[in-house]
């Protein structure tokens, strides 16, 4: 067998042609594949307004600062996700609060979010975690009655749904990202999304250098960033965004695949809540503490298979360990289980019958 990566990007003959068109073209920058990307992302997730940024990092950061996050405030954020969900909170210059997850979703524990609620907070960030929508309209709630705007990080999330709305719909915003680990890639890329005409004007400005072009006069109004993303890779999305839901049709069948397969009692199993759909960016399982899950990983890629750890338990990264001094034990222990025994198998529409079987086979020897 073949070595199996975790995620292989699908990319076509077609997708590159879109790119060297751009190239040709000689309009390299924020142009009409950008445009036509924001356009096609507003459709799909159902929102009035896109912004195409230069990673979901940045998005995130546009988000936050937009919403007048800065320094002394605070926002909440899930103790289980890529580190880039409290970065993003730590370099605008606010406090990240942590909350432990569910282990059945890897999911914010909705149940904690208000405890932790303080004058101090300004935002609720909630990650869409390994691609399966989190208790969204729950965490609105809670943020309509402390008046407390809610950001999406639904950066593994594009195309998920929650009683049947799509993800990055229910917040003030809302944050993709177009990293080849996703769903769909651009290389790097991000995406922000909001119904709020002011919200997504300010981003386009804060993108842009701080720039606002009135009749056709260009003013530096405030101090932006450069997080303008590149046509050639608009170009990218937007070509492969034709085949983006028959894409997840793919991977629900290998997941029930892998669902039907796997058999083990030191292995449990992600699956679908009642009200949301996984989408399947990642295939997070999670193995019994009796098994050491770095020596799995070792395990496997000697049979030549691709897998790794999922997200981190956050607080446990040296920054965040050294300057709050969490005691993750205590307060994060499903992060903190989720960190140390998940296992992030591969999963990507190219999967094929042989490869799918030779996974399952090798995780019922585990
Ligand atoms: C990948 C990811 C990000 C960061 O996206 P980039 O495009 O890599 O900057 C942020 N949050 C979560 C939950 C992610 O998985």
């Amino acid at each position: 067998m073949n070595f199996i990566p975790i995620i292989r990007p699908d990319i076509n003959d077609d997708d590159i042609k879109q790119v060297t068109d751009v190239l040709k073209s000689g309009n390299l920058v924020h142009g009409v594949k950008c445009l036509q990307l924001e356009a096609d992302i507003a459709n799909l997730v159902g929102v009035d307004h896109c912004s195409a940024v230069a990673n979901g990092t940045a998005s995130l950061i546009l988000a936050l600062r937009v919403l007048g996050v800065g320094i002394g405030d605070e926002v909440i954020v899930p103790a289980l996700s890529f580190v880039a969900t409290a970065n993003a909170v730590e370099v605008v210059g606010a406090t990240p609060i942590f909350v432990d997850i569910d282990l059945d979703t890897f999911n914010i524990n909705v149940d904690k979010i208000e405890e932790k609620i303080t004058p101090n907070t300004k935002a609720i960030m909630p990650v869409h975690e390994f691609g399966l929508a989190c208790e969204i309209e729950r965490i609105v709630e809670i943020g309509l009655k402390h008046g407390i705007p809610v950001v999406e990080d639904a950066a593994c999330a594009l195309g998920a749904s929650y009683n049947d709305k799509m993800v990055g719909s229910f917040g003030a915003l809302a944050s993709f990202s177009l990293h080849p680990r996703k769903a769909i890639t651009s290389g790097e890329g991000g995406l922000v999304v909001t119904n709020n005409a002011a919200y997504n004007k300010h981003v386009n400005q804060f993108r842009n250098h701080g720039i606002e072009v009135e009749n056709g006069a260009i003013n530096f109004v405030e101090a932006g960033y450069n997080f303008r993303l590149t046509d050639f890779q608009a170009a990218l999305v937007v070509s492969q965004l034709s085949r983006f839901k028959r894409h997840i049709e793919v991977k629900r069948e290998i997941a029930q695949k892998y669902m039907d397969g796997i058999k083990s009692n030191l292995i449990t199993l992600p699956s679908d809540t009642r009200k949301a759909k996984h989408t399947w960016q990642t295939y997070h399982l999670l193995l019994n503490d009796e098994v050491n899950r770095d020596e799995i990983v070792l395990k496997l890629k000697e049979r030549n298979i691709g897998s790794g750890l999922g997200a981190q338990c956050i607080p446990e990264m040296l920054y965040y360990k050294k300057k709050y001094k969490n005691d993750s034990i205590k307060l994060y222990p499903n992060a903190l289980k989720a960190f140390n025994q998940g296992l992030a198998i591969p999963m990507y529409g190219g999967l094929n019958e042989s490869e799918i079987q030779y996974i399952i086979d090798n995780l019922n020897n585990i």
